[in-house]
């Protein structure tokens, strides 16, 4: 986005915007929830251009990577599908000579509120879960070198991003291909001293040979947000197998407790995924036990699905329907709920500091460290005086329920 508006390009980043008159959407080919929303966001827009209310559509992303020719066979409205890593083909599509196409380091069209941004410090993965299509899609694990990281985040910071969301599709493996170690311990350090920002956050860190250093990191050094989003996916030991994560549930147990005594007061999210193959009643009742069990701070949950060319489409029937599978995920979702409700209960009385993200209604709203925008639970704020969105401000709570804080400024 950055390349095409130095090409002289306005970018539009809300689709509901009918001004623009060339599209390009990004896809997703995850799992079929997203593949089937890409799909009917491709058929909106070809219907628009049907219409005459554009001129041209692009796909590209993770589904056009996958199922490039059956698409152009169906959709013919569409002018051209890329891949994952074709940057330079669409803006020639679009009309940027390629002797006009600049490819500055780190600079960024921000899609988010402008006071936070999302860090990739790699792309691709390594490991070759049973269920999952991103390694066939996006190759194996590469590093982005960690000074043009660095060199990203300043200049994020130096448009006023004061929160910064580190993700790939592992975290934790930073580093290895590229430095033969792990360095997502030396990089956050390296992150915190950017002048400007003041909250990093990381998500995505793959429970596998956790490096204990940056358990370290996220204890000591106070722009760390005391948080992790780890994705544990499972605890039973038939299911961790089948789904070939490379951890059981005597090394999940483990690290958990690990990342609680040596991070006091972190803040833990995880992502499930139910219906595996191999994932019988019982497996399903150790895994609600281990949710009851660990009271996550944050939880998410998925529903298997059958991916073309994974390890679990070629190995497994996927015999579960998607009936039972969602019901698995709805008590599963239902016993979280109420743990959430217990521990936001907890944080009546206290006060957090807190990030202004927007105003709404009679509200402000805005979150304490311990909650990533989009996924996690947010705090309503009332104000006597006006308050800046993307300040932050030490928030008193006054009462909650199992999603939201509801609180008031301090200092107002
Ligand atoms: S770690 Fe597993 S689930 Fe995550 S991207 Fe890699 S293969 Fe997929």
């Amino acid at each position: 986005m950055a390349r095409l508006r130095r090409g002289g390009y306005t970018l539009l980043h809300d689709s509901s915007d009918t001004s623009a008159k060339v599209v390009v959407i990004n896809t997703c080919g995850f799992i079929t929830e997203a593949k089937e929303e890409s799909v009917n966001t491709i058929l909106e827009f070809a219907e628009a251009k049907r219409r005459g209310d554009i001129e041209k559509l692009f796909v590209f992303g993770c589904l056009a990577e996958r199922y490039k020719d059956d698409l152009r066979r169906e959709i013919g409205e569409v002018d051209d599908f890329f891949g994952v890593n074709s940057f330079d083909d669409i803006l020639t599509a679009i009309g940027v000579p390629r002797s006009a196409q600049a490819t500055p380091t780190g600079e960024r069209m921000l899609t988010t509120a402008g006071h936070y941004a999302y860090l990739k410090i790699s792309e691709g993965c390594s490991w070759r879960c049973s269920y999952c299509a991103i390694p066939l899609i996006r190759g194996r694990h590469a590093s982005v070198p960690a000074e043009e990281l660095v060199e990203e985040a300043r200049l994020l910071a130096g448009k006023g991003v004061k929160e910064l969301m580190v993700v790939a599709q592992d975290t934790t493996y930073y580093g290895v291909d590229l430095y033969g170690e792990r360095r997502l311990a030396a990089l956050l350090s390296a992150l915190s001293e950017v002048n400007g920002l003041e909250w990093i956050r990381l998500h995505y860190a793959y429970p596998t040979h956790f490096p204990d250093n940056v358990m370290d990191v996220l204890r000591d050094n106070g722009k760390l947000c005391k948080y992790l989003d780890v994705p544990f996916q499972h605890v039973s030991d038939t299911v961790l197998r089948n789904m070939r994560r490379g951890v059981n549930r005597r090394q999940t147990y483990e690290l958990i407790d690990k990342l609680r005594s040596r991070v006091p007061g972190i803040a833990l999210r995880t992502t499930l995924l139910v219906g595996h193959p191999g994932e019988d009643e019982a497996a399903f009742a150790e895994l609600m036990d281990f949710v009851r069990e660990v009271k996550f701070e944050r939880l998410g949950v998925f529903t298997y699905s059958e991916e073309e060319g994974t390890y679990g489409a070629r190995k497994f029937a996927d015999t579960l329907g998607q009936e039972e599978k969602q019901r698995r995920a709805d008590a599963v979702m239902k016993l979280q709920a109420d743990i959430s409700a217990a521990l936001n209960h907890e944080k009546v009385g206290k006060t957090f500091k807190v990030m202004l993200d927007r105003r709404e209604n009679a509200y402000y709203v805005g979150r304490t460290e311990f909650d990533s925008p989009e996924v996690d639970g947010e705090a309503l704020i009332t104000s006597g005086k006006p308050l800046s969105v993307g300040q932050f401000y030490d928030v008193k709570i006054t009462s909650a329920n199992e999603f939201d804080l509801y609180g008031e400024v301090c200092d107002a």
